[in-house]
């Protein structure tokens, strides 16, 4: 199963994607996560998606779309996975439209966690990430045992810096501009599926199970 997950920044669609994939046997792959761990391990790459990403803004297509096809290349793919945080332009949709049809392939499902901007600029300021392992937290929903601390690795939280409001807020418009037509794109191409992203985390879950079989 091929499955997308669309929504802003924040909508909660990364714990959903991790759930799906847990449930499912796919992979998660989120792009932002990839960026992270370029960046950390001080590649090209992450030296390059650096700036945009700290800006609030995106990383350039070129730069995208290619690693993000590679990745769904992989031999771990085979069976289907769950995008998180691709597409997340035209260009992008486009160009995965086109190469999964080059296999004979299309996306089962694009799965939009809709939550409004008021909500989500309240839940991101509350976020935190761990500097080692690359978990998160949120200091009000979902807080680590010890505040600071993550509760995987025992490392320091902080957060991040595209999760402070004045990035948030860049963020946002970036996902109003660029981001929210692909909810008419996956429309058209009838594999789109919305969920209240308001509702509590387990109730998102079980919207996104009805909608995908369990
Ligand atoms: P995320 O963890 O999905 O919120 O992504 C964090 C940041 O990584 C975004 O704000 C963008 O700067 C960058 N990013 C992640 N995915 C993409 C993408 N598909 N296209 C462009 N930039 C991306």
């Amino acid at each position: 199963m091929k499955i997308i997950m669309l929504g802003a920044p924040g909508a909660g669609k990364g714990t959903q994607a991790k759930k799906i994939a847990a449930k499912y046997q796919i992979p998660h792959i989120s792009t932002g996560d990839i960026f992270r761990a370029n960046i950390k391990n001080g590649t090209e790459l992450g030296m390059k998606a650096k700036s945009y990403m700290d800006a609030g803004g995106l990383v350039p297509d070129e730069i995208t779309i290619g690693m993000l096809l590679d990745r769904i290349h992989e031999a771990d793919c085979q069976n289907g996975y769950v995008l998180d945080g691709f597409p997340r332009t035209i260009p992008q949709a486009e160009s995965l439209t086109k190469a999964l049809k080059e296999m004979g392939e299309s996306i089962d499902y694009a799965v939009n966690v809709d939550v409004p901007d008021e909500n989500i600029i309240n839940r991101m300021s509350g976020r935190r990430a761990c500097l080692g392992c690359g978990a998160t937290y949120h200091i009000v929903y979902n807080a680590p045992a010890k505040e600071g601390v993550c509760d995987v690795c025992g490392q320091s939280l902080v957060l991040r810096d595209d999760d402070k409001p004045e990035t948030v807020k860049k963020r946002l418009q970036v996902y109003h501009e660029q981001t929210q037509p692909l909810i008419d794109y996956y429309k058209k191409e009838g594999v789109l599926a919305e969920v209240d992203g308001t509702k509590d985390m387990e109730e998102v879950f079980q919207a996104i199970v009805d909608i995908l079989g369990a």
